[in-house]
C-alpha cells in the first residue's frame, strides 16, 4: 500500500468515527491549558486532572500564580511525577508570561519555547489546541502509532515524526490527527500489546500487515498459558492465608 493511500484511509477513518476528538486535560482558558500541559510531562492525564481543581483554585490567574513561589506551588501538585521541577518551570513560567508577555499565552512555537517548562511538545500542543495551528505535538503515543502504522518511515526522533506527520497530512486535519493518534495508542494500540483482535484500522496498519501482531498475539498466548499452568500450581502450594500481592497501578 502506498503511504499517500494510507494517509487517506487514516483520515477518512477518523474523520468519520472520531470527529470531534479532543485533549482529555481539564482546562477553561489558555493559562489553565498551559499549566496543565506543563504538569502532563511524563504523567497521565488523568493523574494531572485530579491535581489541577485544587491549583486552579487557589491561582485562578496567571498573576495569582506569578505572586506565588515554587514551594507553594509545590504542596498542590506533589502527587504528580517530578513536583520539584514542575514547581520551578510553573513559578517562571507564571513570572515571564506576566513580566514578557502582559499575562497572555502567546501563540508562535518560538515565544512558548522561551517558558520555563515548555518545550517543542508543549508549544505544538498550545498551538494546536488554543490557536487551531497546524502543529503536531508528538509524545510516546504519536511517535509510536505513526510508526505502528506506515505514516513514518524510518522517524527516530519526535521532530522527524513530527515533520513527516505535518508533510502527509492535509492542513486542516493536522491538529485533529495529534488527537487522534494519542487517543488511539492510549486505548488501543497500547506500547507493550497492542490489542490489534480489536483494533477497527488494521487494514491499513502496516505493523498488523507485517505479520508482525499475530507473531506477538502467539507469543502472549503461550507466555499467558504457561503462566495460567505455573499459577495453578502455586495455587495448590499456596497456603490460604498467605496476602495477596498489590496490583500494578495501571499507567497512562
Ligand atoms: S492493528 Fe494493532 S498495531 Fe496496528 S494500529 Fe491497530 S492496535 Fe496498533
Amino acid at each position: 500500500m502506498l503511504k499517500k493511500e494510507r494517509y487517506q484511509l487514516f483520515v477518512e477513518y477518523f474523520s468519520k468515527h472520531q470527529p470531534d476528538a479532543e485533549t482529555e486535560l481539564h482546562y477553561s482558558n489558555p493559562y489553565e491549558l498551559l499549566v496543565a500541559v506543563i504538569l502532563s510531562a511524563q504523567c497521565t492525564d488523568k493523574r494531572i486532572n485530579q491535581v489541577t481543581p485544587a491549583l486552579f483554585s487557589r491561582f485562578p490567574t496567571v498573576e495569582d500564580l506569578a505572586a506565588s513561589n515554587a514551594d507553594e506551588i509545590f504542596t498542590y501538585i506533589r502527587s504528580v511525577s517530578y513536583p520539584n521541577n514542575k514547581a520551578k518551570h510553573l513559578a517562571g513560567m507564571a513570572k515571564m508570561l506576566v513580566e514578557q508577555f502582559g499575562a497572555q499565552v502567546p501563540s508562535g512555537l518560538d515565544e512558548l519555547q522561551k517558558l520555563p517548562g515548555v518545550g517543542r511538545k508543549t508549544a505544538n500542543v498550545i498551538a494546536s489546541v488554543i490557536y487551531d495551528a497546524p502543529a503536531m505535538a508528538v509524545d510516546t503515543h504519536v511517535f509510536r502509532v505513526s510508526n505502528r502504522l506506515g505514516l513514518t518511515t524510518n522517524a527516530r526522533t519526535p521532530l522527524a515524526v513530527e515533520k513527516q506527520l505535518i508533510g502527509y497530512l492535509p492542513n486542516e486535519t493536522i491538529a485533529m490527527a495529534h488527537h487522534w493518534l494519542i487517543l488511539h495508542g492510549r486505548y488501543i494500540c497500547l506500547a507493550r500489546k497492542p490489542k490489534c483482535e480489536i483494533c477497527p484500522i488494521t487494514h491499513f496498519c502496516k505493523y498488523y500487515q507485517s505479520g508482525k501482531a499475530a507473531l506477538v498475539f502467539s507469543k502472549t498466548a503461550k507466555v499467558a498459558k504457561s503462566k495460567s499452568a505455573k499459577a495453578k500450581t502455586i495455587k495448590k502450594l499456596k497456603p490460604q492465608n498467605l496476602p495477596i500481592e498489590n496490583e500494578a497501578i495501571a499507567k497512562d
